[in-house]
């Protein structure tokens, strides 16, 4: 075992797994300039305070999960690497005076995440994310859009049965009495809580009902829900959503105990799911309204709506999936149209120069650069799988060469001047043939 490993609860994309990360965010590309949304990158680190203030003390992201940065002198102020991009995303847009541009702004940004985490299947302390936000509209129309977004995503990269959570978690006008009524609840369970949720309870009882722990499924199964304590506004604002989505024929599932782990959001909460994987490690993805967010993080008050998709576990769900979804999606196959080969194994220049040429002319090529026999550059050439081979050889004096069609097998002498040209057009038979 080397010395030297990448460190805990991070992975190496190995080709394999980047190119398909590669078209992950492909596909997110796509479609999110087709549905208005902008790209942006914020840094991947933070002054903490974005994340303390915009994801709040205690929540198990900010208080056992957040990858600090120790200052390394006194007047530099503390960091910490992001653990979900819309804090930071928000942030920007303060910073910039986005809200003087039309609104809503749609934003969106794929990348790397950390959180500091335990590591288990499907949870990596470095992971990416997909993640779109539209702030700057109340909704609900726009939450009935965003989870569309969500959906078709899911649908394009190749997971089957991608499901949507819903629950709407009021407002600071009916959260009050609703906290109130639950914290009464678990008081009067207080016997059945686990110590760390009684600890909870007294601090942010709202997390206690995404709890983790076994024993407190039964409890939670019986508590007050958030969507029978909805002031009017944020009830019509849940049941204007319910609406759209009806109209879009889009499926969803109430669940009363979709809370998010985050102190910002407000009414709309949504998570992705594949159906039958539901559990905590599973979630393909989440999001929800965050009204509050923007002026906690110093700007007017402003609402806005977004989610994160996680691609690790997008990929994981693809892999037990494999053979249906993946074997039909848009393969990548990184096959050159021509390697050029010589009879001078030594002759690296005139192979690399030739290649050189092709490559700017827009193919996919490259020249054997090993010093070894010409058959052996031509079976090599072979197992990469190239359409043709560009033979070197005496002719090259006269300006010529021999092309190979490495599929059928056939051979016949081309001018190099019109040696692209002619690959172009293989090339193109070969891909459409
Ligand atoms: P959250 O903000 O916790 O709801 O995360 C949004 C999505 O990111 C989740 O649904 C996961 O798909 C993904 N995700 C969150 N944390 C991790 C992690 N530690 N490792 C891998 N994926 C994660």
């Amino acid at each position: 075992m080397p010395q030297l490993r990448a460190p805990r609860g991070t992975r190496d994309l190995l080709p394999d797994d980047a190119a398909r990360f590669l078209r992950f965010a492909e596909v997110a590309r796509g479609l999110t300039e087709r549905y208005g949304y902008r790209p942006i990158e914020t840094p991947l680190i933070e002054q903490a305070a974005v994340f303390e203030r915009g994801i709040g003390e205690v929540t198990d992201v900010v208080e056992k999960e957040l990858f600090r940065i120790a200052p390394r002198t006194e007047e530099s102020e503390a960091w910490a690497l992001r653990p979900e991009p819309t804090a930071g995303i928000v942030r920007a847009y303060v910073q910039h005076g986005m809200q003087t541009w039309p609104q809503p702004v749609r934003l969106t940004t794929t990348g790397p995440m950390f959180r500091y985490d335990r590591p288990q299947a499907g949870r990596y302390r470095q992971f990416w994310q997909f993640d779109v936000e539209a702030i700057g509209d109340p909704g609900p129309a726009v939450d009935a859009e965003i989870i569309e977004l969500g959906l078709r995503f899911f649908a394009e990269v190749g997971v089957q049965g991608a499901e949507v959570l819903l629950n709407s978690i009021g407002d600071p006008a009916c959260r009050p009495a609703y906290l109130e009524a639950l914290v009464a609840f678990y008081r009067g369970h207080a016997a059945e809580l686990p110590p760390t949720e009684r600890d909870r309870l007294e601090r942010n009882p709202l997390r206690l009902l995404d709890s983790k722990d076994p024993a407190m499924a039964a409890l939670n199964a019986v508590a007050p829900r958030t969507v029978d304590h909805l002031c009017e506004a944020c009830a019509a604002h849940f049941a204007g959503l319910r609406r759209h989505l009806y109209a879009l024929a889009i499926p969803y599932r109430i669940e009363p105990g979709l809370v998010r782990g985050l102190d910002y959001y407000t009414r709309t909460a949504i998570e992705f799911y594949v159906a039958g994987r539901e559990g905590q490690q599973q979630a393909l993805g989440g999001g929800g309204r965050y009204d509050g967010l923007v002026e906690l993080l110093g700007g007017r008050p402003t609402p806005g709506i977004g989610f994160g998709l996680g691609l690790d576990r997008i990929a994981l769900v693809l892999d037990e999936q494999r053979g249906t979804a993946e074997a039909a999606g848009p393969g990548h196959h990184d096959a050159p149209d021509a390697v050029v080969v010589s009879a001078d194994p030594a002759d690296t220049v005139g192979r690399l120069r030739i290649a050189t040429e092709l490559l700017a002319a827009g193919l996919r090529a490259r020249a054997d650069l090993g010093h070894r026999k010409l058959g052996r550059q031509l079976e090599a050439a072979g197992r990469d799988g190239a359409h043709f081979a560009v033979i070197l050889g005496d002719e090259l004096a006269e300006g010529q060469v021999q092309l190979r069609d490495l599929e059928a097998g056939t051979q016949r002498a081309v001018a190099i001047s019109d040696l692209a040209r002619e690959l172009k057009r293989g090339a193109s038979q070969h891909r459409h043939g």
